[in-house]
């Protein structure tokens, strides 16, 4: 008897996003009080389990130890790039065709190419409207500098909007000597920098192009002309570029943490591009191009979830801060799991927010 009552009671201290479940109802509050569930986490289709990152996700549907359940049916019509159910396994197939997307190929490239600069005029109008801000990939390779060649040096930079066109690819002339060519990967020879635009230059016109005739000091979240600057691993990329940006304007896959490793570490944008868009990249020689088009997609395909939208999304909004602490102990541990996820929100800024439109100033 004292048995069942335990575990009817441990049963209702069951978190109701990641169901871990607590003897004490105190604990699944603290426990909530500092986990940060959202409805913009990761889901499992099936159980309706929240995850912290994909990765996570993908453990539970995929293994080595998933859940029982919910890897049979996702064993039977589950997408293993994108981690969504399908209704039939005749759908999955259909949809695989659209998920699954492939390298970009080299005459793609060249056709690409014929917009080489800056172009200035790159509004996307849509019934007269602009959709939200414009967004573009940035893409650098590095070649070696210092005495042991292991300091980077830009030397090949690139741009892209987010239809994927190029609205800049140009070798860059570093500042001081090359002393590592890297060949291999970069496939650069000391020709292609010795006439390249200067560092100096490349820098004016990428961080004009990202302002777009916006001054730095007043670039505010999705309201204005500056673009929202995509990419991997941009905190290095951008100093070695000298370019200075605000950091709510930058989506960089190495930082979301949806898909960081369970560790809490980056991924590799190799490993991301294949594990979230079916193909490889990054083999042999590599061009920047190529580097901006998986970021950009891995932005589109985190960008277009569909979450439930809460007024206020995050945890760091004024009206969210200490969400918590306006109840009283008691009151919290009162409320059902349910009710205590309903308040709670994220601690990172969810991808998806970027597609509600925001009313033009
Ligand atoms: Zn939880
Ligand atoms: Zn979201
Ligand atoms: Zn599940
Ligand atoms: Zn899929």
């Amino acid at each position: 008897m004292d048995n069942r009552i335990e575990s009817s009671e441990t049963l209702r201290n069951k978190c109701g996003a990641c169901f871990r479940q607590f003897n004490k109802v105190e604990h699944l509050v603290d426990h909530m009080r500092t986990s940060y569930h959202s409805v913009h986490e990761p889901m499992c289709g099936i159980c309706r389990k929240h995850c912290r990152s994909f990765e996570s996700l993908r453990e539970h549907l995929i293994g080595p130890l998933p859940k029982v359940e919910c890897a049979r049916i996702f064993g039977v019509r589950g997408c293993n790039i994108c981690l969504t159910i399908l209704d039939t396994p005749n759908s999955l197939r259909a949809h695989r065709g659209a998920c699954q997307l492939s390298r970009v190929s080299p005459q793609g490239l060249l056709s690409r190419m014929s917009n080489l600069g800056i172009k200035d005029d790159l509004l996307k109008v849509d019934g007269g409207r602009i959709r939200g801000p414009q967004v573009v990939a940035l893409g650098c390779k590095m070649v070696g500098g210092g005495r042991d060649g292991s300091l980077d040096l830009c030397a090949r930079v690139c741009l892209i909007d987010q239809d994927e066109n190029i609205i800049f690819h140009s070798y860059v002339k570093p500042q001081i000597p090359v002393t590592n060519y890297r060949y291999e990967t970069t496939g650069i020879r000391p020709e292609h920098l010795r006439d390249a635009m200067p560092l100096k230059q490349v820098q004016r016109k990428v961080q004009d192009f990202l302002c777009n005739g916006e001054p730095m000091w007043k670039i505010r979240s999705r309201s204005g002309k500056a673009r929202i600057l995509v990419g991997h691993g941009l905190d290095h990329e951008l100093e070695r570029l000298g370019i200075e940006y605000p950091a709510h304007m930058i989506r960089d896959t190495a930082k979301y943490p949806p898909l960081m490793k369970t560790s809490k570490l980056s991924n590799s944008l190799k490993y991301l591009t294949q594990a979230y868009l079916g193909y490889d990249i990054q083999t042999g020689i590599q061009d920047p191009y190529e580097d901006c088009v998986a970021t950009m997609r891995l932005y589109m395909r985190m960008k277009s979830k569909v979450h439930q939208m809460e007024e206020y999304p995050l945890a760091t909004d004024a009206q969210n801060r200490n969400n918590f602490a306006v109840w009283r102990q008691n009151e919290l541990e009162r409320m059902t799991p349910d009710e205590l996820l309903a308040i709670s929100r994220s601690d990172y800024y969810c991808w998806c927010l970027d597609s509600i439109n925001v009313p033009e100033q």
